[in-house]
């Protein structure tokens, strides 16, 4: 056969959570009833102003190529905001803009990752951290984090896990899957290994804006001086304005030759991303910020209302949600046991069973890293939400 998939794309695992949300689409195009708490996406509309910069953007004749790195607008908007929010100064030529955060974290690894060069990423870490690690020909190392101490890495754990081949660290706060965040002075703990060695950091800062606690978010290169020069940082549009489908994200380099290296990556891959979204995503930086606390403040009511429902169910446990949107719950009280007649063992048949039987899609803990988990979004209706629990409750009581 001449045609065959090559080693590297052979290993590769599918997007878990693109996958079971395919599946909730597929069911509810046939006509099932689905509370589809899979994909973490926010359920609102692009705010108005954004959308009529694109639509001004096009009429303006924005429709062309751009700079392979993104326009020298929106680097300007992305470090202006990085200053004003957290005190950190970059020159906008430190910024690659690319089609959403998930390929800015592809650049970053294409682009820091030699053959056989070991990140590190603690466990339970979104589903394409090791993935994408793994496409660079680099060694993903997982490092699993406990659920009592808020799935969070400790100094000593990193510390152990570090080896002369270990090239970096990934972190993700708040974070997606667990909804935990680390305070400053766990960052800090980080940090200080971090500066007793020669790693480098990627810190994906998606979730920034999306914190319920009373804590200031710590962006990771403010807490110890001398690790903005260590830190690559990934952030986008997609969380923080509803923009999932606009595909803006960007990273920002410590210096101008690894943003060089990213911008000159993009320009052989994909060219640049898209010249109107880049616009809309100028408006959604520069514009008023209100519609982010309005979408805040939602979010948080469904998290208040997700963990009472949580909490009232006996054997379930997650830990405090601190920012993103989803909930990380400890099934395996729930494992080992019969639903409807089914002999559910792991957390991937729980979910399909869940899915089958009461119409919930969710996505399972292994693909997070965590066997034994499973994660529901709750960006989406409290309408939703609220049918959505009554089903997972129905779901657990009936097993036997
Ligand atoms: N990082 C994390 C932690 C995420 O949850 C997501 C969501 N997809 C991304 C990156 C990628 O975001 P984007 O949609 O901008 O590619
Ligand atoms: N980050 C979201 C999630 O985890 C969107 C899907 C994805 O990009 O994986 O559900």
């Amino acid at each position: 056969m001449a045609v065959v998939v090559s080693q590297l794309i052979q290993a590769l695992e599918p997007s878990a959570t693109l996958a079971m949300a395919a599946k909730a689409k597929e069911l509810k195009a046939a006509g099932r009833t689905i509370y589809d708490l899979s994909l973490g996406e926010p359920d609102f509309a692009t705010p108005e102003h954004i959308c009529e910069a694109a639509i001004d953007a096009m009429r303006k004749g924005h429709t062309h190529y751009t700079v392979a790195s993104g326009i020298p607008e929106l680097k300007r908007a992305v470090v202006r905001q990085y200053h004003e929010r957290y005190g950190l100064e970059y020159p906008p030529e430190n910024v690659v803009i690319s089609n959403g955060a998930k390929h800015a974290i592809h650049n970053v690894f294409a682009c820091l990752l030699n053959p056989g060069d070991e990140m590190i990423i603690p466990a339970p870490y979104w589903v394409s951290y090791a993935e994408l690690v793994k496409l660079t020909g680099a060694v993903p190392v997982v490092v699993n984090t406990p659920q009592s101490n808020g799935f969070k890495l400790t100094a000593e754990a990193f510390r152990a896990a570090i080896t002369p081949k270990t090239k970096a660290l990934l972190l993700c706060s708040p974070s997606n899957p667990t909804g935990t965040m680390y305070s400053k002075e766990e960052l800090q703990a980080l940090a200080d290994v971090i500066l007793d060695t020669d790693l480098a950091v990627v810190a994906d800062e998606i979730y920034d804006r999306l914190v319920y606690t009373d804590r200031p978010y710590a962006s990771f290169p403010t807490v110890r001086p001398g690790l903005k020069d260590r830190t690559v940082i990934v952030n986008g549009v997609s969380k923080t304005y509803a923009m999932t489908g606009w595909r803006i994200g960007w990273a920002i380099a410590p210096n101008k030759a690894f943003a060089k290296a990213m911008g000159d990556l993009q320009s052989q891959e994909t060219s640049n991303p898209c010249s109107i979204s880049q616009h809309a995503a100028i408006a959604a930086i520069q514009g008023p910020q209100d519609c982010v606390e309005t979408m805040r403040q939602e979010f948080d009511k469904r998290r208040r209302y997700v963990a009472s429902r949580l909490e009232a169910i006996a054997g379930l446990s997650c830990p405090t949600m601190e920012g993103a949107f989803y909930a990380f719950v400890n099934l395996t009280q729930h494992l080992g046991k019969t639903y409807a007649g089914v002999r559910v063992d792991h957390d991937t048949q729980w979910c399909l069973e869940l899915l089958g039987q009461k119409g919930v899609a969710s996505v399972m803990g292994s693909a997070f890293g965590a066997p034994g988990y499973v994660r529901f979004s709750f960006a989406t209706s409290m309408e939703n939400l609220a049918a959505a629990m009554d089903a997972i409750e129905e779901f657990i009581n009936s097993a036997e």
